[in-house]
Formats: structure tokens, C-alpha cells, sequence
């Protein structure tokens, strides 16, 4: 329980967010359910109202579950660790955080700075305007030109979905100057990666995917610094976007096994990336761990590690896309990913289907192009799976 000596993410994901354990002598994380606090000291609680309304990381009480949760507060002390940033601020999906992202900083800008390609959704939400704050698109060649005065962000995602091309988050960091560098880190994890070191102001994941790991939690996560964070906590309390504390007990139950996990399912990916880039079927493998994404050269610097998702080019198109979704049974064929199962999913027809042709054409998002969220199962059962329903992509595709 005492890590304050410890820097060793492995160390970290184990002990972090668990400091007030030996005061309150327990072993495992209490499960706070309380929507509300009794507030018996009127002066107290009116100090702790207005300090939580403002951000305030935590107050003498907490008043009511939109303001402050215990169990919610101890793993988002534990991501702040394992992403060395001050704070972190949880919220009830990927989606909310980066939306809570996006009204804050409209709050400080005109106009945001993304590059593609991105999640499905966020890739949405941005184009759509939805959230009031206009995007513009840009590439990393521009991006240093196309910063003025009212650029309220800078947006990237590495490693991007679907493709697992990278992007250098320092070299961003450099372009875009004084405007914070929103990194959704999803794919990496903290095991692989901590763009902050690199600069980047906000760090973003999808907590649903590897953080959870087990496929039953929704939730997301931005780790950022005090200041950025008391705006973020400001947004969460009048928006309403949170964590359930269940939620947060079950994602901090599971960090400590997320370096197991990660790098476990990373040595399965790697064979299974080999083994298919060797298949007729196959016309083409996107794994960083293959060198055959963008930027590939980051793997061992940016990223400790290549990861544990990839994306293949089926010859036989959307026909055999649809009959591997089919014939998958230890896969399950199912959008979402870092799941200690493996998932298999077909981004044109299901998470990139909100982004419009042109843009899935540009972003390599083909009809026979499927991604594959590679699990901790024992990678020989895994390749006679992925082999079978290879089998049954060529007979469809001759069909
Ligand atoms: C899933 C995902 C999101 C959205 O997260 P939700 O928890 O589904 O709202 C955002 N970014 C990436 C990279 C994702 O994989």
C-alpha cells in the first residue's frame, strides 16, 4: 500500500489509489453506493457544495454523488499515477469524457485541430458540431499552420482506430505550441504508452476496453493536470456525465492484472499478425509490431510495445468479411476491443458506419477490412479459430 517510493507502472496499477486503506482498515476498495451525505455541519457543507460545483478534486464532505464519490475519487487517483499526471477525472463512457473534453474547451476557443483518422464516434461528434465547437481537419504536415489565436485543441489518437497507424505525439506537441494536446490513448493503454510525458495535456481512454478489460464495464477517463481537471470536474458536475461507482470499483479491481493482460495479449497478436500476413485469404496486415502502419518507427520509443489489436484486408471483400463474422467461435464477433476475450469486428459495417464514405475511403476503412482485438486465450486455439473462418471467407469469396 505504500507506493510513494515505487515508480514501476506494474507496482503502481497494483497499489495506487489505495492510500487511505490502512486508515480505514480494510484490504479491498470500499463500494460506495451513497447518492447523498448528511450534512450536519450547515457552514461545512456549504463550503464543500461551492468547492465541488468549482472542481475541487475532493471537499470535507461530499454532498451528493454528481459532485464526489469515494470510490469513483480512488481510481481516478490510480489512472493519475499510472499516466504520471497530478489528477484524473472519470466519466460514464469514453464518449462523455471526450464531450466533457470538448465543451471545456469551447470554453477557451473557436475551433478545434484533429487528425484522422479516429474513433467512429469521435470522428462523429467532432464533424457533426454537435457539442457547438466547429472542427477542422488537419494532417500532422499542417497542423503547425493551421494553429491561430482561437485554436481551442488539438485532438489525435494513437494508435488509431481502425488502421493502428501512430502519430508522434511529440512532434505534435511541438507544432501546436501554447494549445493543448488532447491524446486519446485507448489502444495503448498506461501499460504502453504515457503521452503526457510527452506533453500532452489530456489523456483520454475508453476505460470500457483494456482499463476494464472484461467486457462489463462502460466508462472513460481523462488524466490531465489540476487545472485542466478542476474545469473537467466542473463540466462532469453539470453535466451529469459520471461513473457509476460500481463501475469505477470493478475498473480499479482490474488494473492490477492490466500489465498482465496487455502484454499477454500483445505476444498472442504478434503471432497471430505473422500467421496471417502469411494467409492467401489475407491480402494485407496492419500491426505496428509488422512495421506496416505509419509512423511503425515509434514502437520502442513513443510506445513500449505494439499492442494487441490489428486490422487485416480480406481479398474477398465485404462477401468474406460477413463470412468470418459468421464463422468465428472462439472469437466473438462484436465491436468494443481490449477484452481479455478476443473480438472481431468489420468497421464498415458497424463502429466507422457514422463516418461518411469519402472520409472511410480516405482512412483505409475497405468493405474487407476487419479488426481484430486480439485476447489472452492460448494463441494456438485462437489461430485454428481465425483459421477456420479464413477458410470459410475463401469459399464464400469463390462462391
Ligand atoms: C470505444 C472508444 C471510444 C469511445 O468510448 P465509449 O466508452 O464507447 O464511449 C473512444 N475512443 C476510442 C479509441 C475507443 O476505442
Amino acid at each position: 500500500m505504500r507506493h510513494d517510493h515505487a515508480t514501476h507502472p506494474d507496482t503502481l496499477a497494483v497499489h495506487a489509489g489505495r492510500e487511505d486503506f490502512a486508515e480505514l482498515g480494510v484490504h479491498a476498495p470500499p463500494l460506495d453506493l451513497s447518492t447523498t451525505y448528511p450534512v450536519r455541519d450547515l457552514e461545512q457543507g456549504t463550503a464543500s457544495f461551492d468547492a465541488l460545483v468549482g472542481g475541487a478534486a475532493s471537499a470535507a464532505n461530499p454532498i451528493y454523488a454528481r459532485l464526489f464519490n469515494p470510490t469513483v475519487a480512488r481510481f481516478e487517483a490510480a489512472m493519475a499515477r499510472l499516466e504520471g499526471t497530478s489528477d484524473a477525472v472519470a466519466f460514464g463512457s469514453g464518449m462523455a469524457a471526450m464531450s466533457a473534453c470538448l465543451l471545456a474547451a469551447g470554453q477557451r476557443g473557436k475551433h478545434v485541430l484533429a487528425m484522422r483518422p479516429l474513433y467512429g464516434t469521435s470522428h462523429h461528434l467532432l464533424d457533426s458540431g454537435l457539442l457547438g465547437i466547429p472542427v477542422r481537419w488537419v494532417t500532422a504536415e499542417i497542423l503547425a499552420g493551421a494553429i491561430d489565436a482561437d485554436t481551442a485543441m488539438v485532438v489525435i489518437e494513437t494508435p488509431a482506430n481502425p488502421t493502428l497507424d501512430l502519430i508522434d505525439i511529440a512532434a505534435v506537441v511541438r507544432a501546436a505550441g501554447s494549445v493543448p494536446v488532447l491524446v486519446d490513448s485507448t489502444f495503448a493503454t498506461p501499460v504502453l504508452q504515457q503521452p503526457a510525458e510527452l506533453g500532452a495535456r489530456l489523456v483520454l481512454h475508453s476505460a470500457t476496453k483494456f482499463l476494464g478489460g472484461h467486457g462489463d464495464v462502460i466508462a472513460g477517463v481523462v488524466a490531465c493536470d489540476a487545472e485542466w481537471a478542476q474545469v473537467l470536474r466542473q463540466v462532469r458536475a453539470a453535466t451529469g456525465g459520471l461513473l457509476h461507482p460500481l463501475g469505477a470499483y470493478l475498473l480499479h479491481r482490474g488494473l492490477p492484472t492490466l500489465g498482465l493482460r496487455v502484454r499477454q495479449a500483445q505476444e498472442n497478436a504478434r503471432r497471430i499478425a505473422e500467421r496471417l500476413a502469411a494467409h492467401p485469404a489475407v491480402a494485407r496486415v496492419s500491426y505496428p509490431g509488422l512495421g506496416t502502419v505509419a509512423n511503425a518507427h515509434l514502437v520502442g520509443t513513443q510506445m513500449r510495445g505494439p499492442g494487441s489489436l490489428l486490422a487485416f484486408e480480406l481479398h474477398g471483400g465485404h462477401t468474406a468479411a460477413a463470412a468470418v463474422m459468421g464463422a468465428v467461435r472462439l472469437a466473438t464477433p462484436a465491436v468494443s476491443l481490449g477484452s481479455v476475450d478476443t473480438l472481431i469486428q468489420h468497421p464498415a459495417g458497424l463502429t466507422h458506419r457514422v463516418v461518411d464514405a469519402q472520409t472511410q475511403q480516405h482512412c483505409g476503412i475497405t468493405p474487407g477490412l476487419m479488426r481484430l482485438s486480439v485476447g489472452i486465450e492460448h494463441v494456438d486455439d485462437l489461430w485454428a479459430d481465425l483459421a477456420r473462418a479464413l477458410v470459410a471467407a475463401r469459399q464464400a469469396e469463390a462462391a
